[in-house]
């Protein structure tokens, strides 16, 4: 189903929403003993939600343009009533107080919420193993992971479980478990969506985005959760408009950058990728190779600006203010260390690297470092982009890997960001469109565009996803 077929349903009264809602939550009560997306599936909220719509629309009133569309939510986005954990032991007994903007958006729009996605803690990880509440497994292979930091909201959409999903992406973690699971997956430019309600994890690199199986429900999202909003003093003044036609590719000059394609990039990924990259030409785009030469450090200044701001967001959970309280203690030392033991190893790892990366004697080597590769990575996007409308090229240089086989080993994890964190770093658009399967896998195509460049970005999504072939098989 897409979301028009589910307007015009409505609309013809071939079904009702309340139909729709219960058919969804009947698929989630069949696939997650063996997928686990979701860490709290809230069906009476859902099915009072749905009622309400379909007695609205027997009143006569207007069908509003997300009407009945089931969704679910990454758990770092607040929803009123309903926990909230980001994925720890330490918010485990939180329940949101009110609804995150991108959450109140959805609802005026009529989407029904299904239930909130597992994710790695605090969105630390490319796996979704580091949740403290069990991995999700990969719906079209379930030995694999589904990529991470949103897992649960990728894999949520891949098993059928919702029509679209709302994930949170700082470093990849919306575009990754897109291309890992085969759906599409957008990352939107820093300040278009509002992180008023949303748990941060890096707050000059968070962006929420919006998963769905084509790119038209996802973009048909991202209208409804874009704008500015008072609550969020970066959310910019923005409106997306109606939705685009697919690109005519006659014309169009796709910048591929050489870096992207460096050794360690799985050589069944690139044959995939260069397909596709042959059939645009083929169609008349201009293939040009560009380059985008910090590439390599990209990552390394990634890791010291994610951690810095991390270690500074997480101070706010001791117990006190926020999160695990563990009883009582003598003195304020005690209670701080007592409360913050309910952090998983990733998350610690990151509050004591970036609490050193910030400090007096280490600040200007690592932070200001990385603050000035930063810099100069945003001269290289603007440089390709002053050759080419779009860059395109892989989303990582990894397929989806099995479960167990890189969570012991956080360096060979941070890898799978390699080609994500640019994107984070400048605050420009990117999205994940599935091109086809490599080992019976699937892989996704990144398609990154200039900031604010978004209806570009989906109309050329469009047509690559008219192009693709992506028949792979299921594993739910
Ligand atoms: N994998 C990256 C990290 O661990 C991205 C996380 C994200 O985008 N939330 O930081």
């Amino acid at each position: 189903m897409t979301i028009r077929e589910i307007q015009t349903g409505l609309r013809e009264k071939t079904f009702s929403a309340k139909e729709i809602t219960e058919s969804f939550l009947h698929n989630i009560r069949e696939k997650e003993p063996q997928v686990h997306a979701f860490l709290t599936v809230t069906s009476d909220l859902a099915l009072q939600q749905a009622q309400e719509i379909d007695s609205n629309i027997l009143k006569g009133k207007e069908i509003p343009e997300l009407a009945g569309v089931p969704y679910s939510l990454k758990d770092a986005i607040l929803a009123k009533g309903v926990p909230c954990t980001a994925g720890s032991r330490m918010l485990e007994h939180y329940t949101a107080t009110y609804d995150a903007k991108v959450v109140e958006n959805l609802r005026n729009a009529g989407a029904v919420l299904l239930g909130k996605t597992n994710m790695d803690e605090f969105g630390m990880g490319a796996s979704t193993e580091y949740s403290a509440f069990g991995p999700t497994h990969n719906p079209r292979n379930l030995s694999m992971v589904p990529g991470g930091s949103s897992g649960g909201s990728a894999a949520s959409v891949a098993a059928q479980e919702c029509l679209v999903s709302l994930g949170e992406d700082t470093g990849g973690s919306v575009r990754l478990p897109a291309s890992f699971c085969g759906v599409v997956g957008m990352k939107p430019t820093y300040g278009t969506v509002s992180r008023s309600g949303v748990i941060a994890l890096a707050s000059s690199l968070d962006q929420v985005g919006p998963f769905a199986e084509t790119v038209q429900d996802c973009e048909n999202v991202f209208r409804v959760i874009s704008g500015k909003d008072e609550q969020d003093a970066t959310s910019v003044l923005y409106e997306y408009g109606d939705a685009v036609d697919p690109m005519q590719i006659e014309g169009l000059t796709i910048g591929v950058p050489k870096e992207y394609f460096a050794k360690g990039l799985d050589p069944d990924i690139e044959k995939r990728v260069r397909e596709m990259l042959g059939k645009l030409a083929n169609a008349g785009a201009n293939v040009q190779e560009v380059s985008l030469p910090r590439t390599s450090e990209a990552l390394a200044a990634y890791y010291v600006i994610n951690t810095s701001e991390a270690s500074s967001n997480l101070a706010r959970y001791d117990g006190i203010r926020y999160g695990h309280a563990s009883g009582m203690h003598l003195s304020l030392q005690e209670a701080f260390v007592a409360n913050r033991e309910a952090f998983g190893e990733e998350v610690k790892r990151r509050i004591m690297l970036g609490t050193f990366a910030l400090s007096a004697g280490y600040y200007e080597a690592y932070y200001k470092a990385a603050q000035r590769v930063r810099d100069l990575l945003r001269k290289d996007f603007s440089e390709a982009f002053s050759k080419a409308d779009v860059l395109m090229g892989p989303v990582s240089p990894f397929l989806p890997f099995p479960l167990g086989e890189r969570v012991e080993d956080p360096l060979a994890m941070y890898l799978v960001d390699m080609y994500t964190v640019a994107a984070n770093l400048s605050g420009i658009p990117g999205i994940s469109v599935p091109i086809g399967s490599a080992r019976d896998l699937p892989v996704g195509l990144q398609i990154l565009a200039p900031h604010f460049k978004e209806r570009l970005l989906f109309s050329v999504a469009k047509t690559v996803e008219q192009i693709a072939d992506t028949s792979y098989h299921s594993g739910v």
